[in-house]
């Protein structure tokens, strides 16, 4: 199995780390070609009107979109969670559209630009998982095909699962728990039932 992970911007470098300590083959993603024969792919966290700019410098938007929309697994973490909705609260910038959540950016404010929580995910087990979140996103809303992995306590929903698409507001990859990369793995694998 061959994830690709968008590098373009963003954390993408810690993201191929965690998925190289769990054994996993990796692939930088900066052109379509870099696409094909992936069997998986990973859209970072960074600025998300700077990776939709070079998705369309790059050529990368239709690729992405066809590939995420005609079930090639593919997980979005803050930035990417942004890029994987069918719309966003802001004008700026237009979503890939693959994933049935309206998302409002950078949704807590100023003085909480930044925070940590501990997120109950049942799927993970029973310890919590350390979310780490930065300037991140929220969901606004999302359709019926949509299922909430985990949320805060005031009930924010902030990890989302539709068939084999993954959205996650806060950054996995910026810990040293790999439950959510296995996760996704598992989720990406062909003999599991999505
Ligand atoms: N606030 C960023 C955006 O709107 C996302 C931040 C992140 O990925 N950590 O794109």
């Amino acid at each position: 199995m061959t994830v690709g992970v968008v590098a373009v911007q963003g954390d993408f470098a810690e993201h191929i780390a965690m998925l190289n300590r769990l054994g996993v083959a990796t692939r930088e993603v900066r052109l379509p070609k870099d696409l094909e024969g992936i069997d998986a792919l990973i859209i970072p966290g960074g600025e998300s009107t700077t990776l939709r700019r070079l998705f369309d410098l790059y050529g990368l938007t239709g690729p992405i979109t066809t590939l995420a929309s005609s079930g090639l697994p593919t997980w979005g973490t803050c930035a990417g969670m942004i890029m994987l909705a069918a719309k966003l609260t802001d004008s700026r910038p237009e979503p890939l559209g693959v994933m049935d959540i309206t998302v409002t950016r950078n949704a807590y404010g100023r003085q909480v630009d930044s925070f940590e929580a501990d997120v109950e995910f049942p799927q993970l087990g029973e310890d919590p998982f350390h979310a780490i979140f930065i300037r991140a996103p929220a969901v606004a809303a999302m359709g019926p095909d949509v299922e909430v992995l985990g949320s805060l306590e005031d009930g924010a929903p902030v990890a989302l699962r539709q068939g084999r698409r993954l959205a996650t507001a806060f950054h996995p990859e910026l810990t040293e728990d790999t439950r959510f990369h296995r996760y996704f793995l598992e989720l990406a694998n062909p003999s599991n039932e999505a």
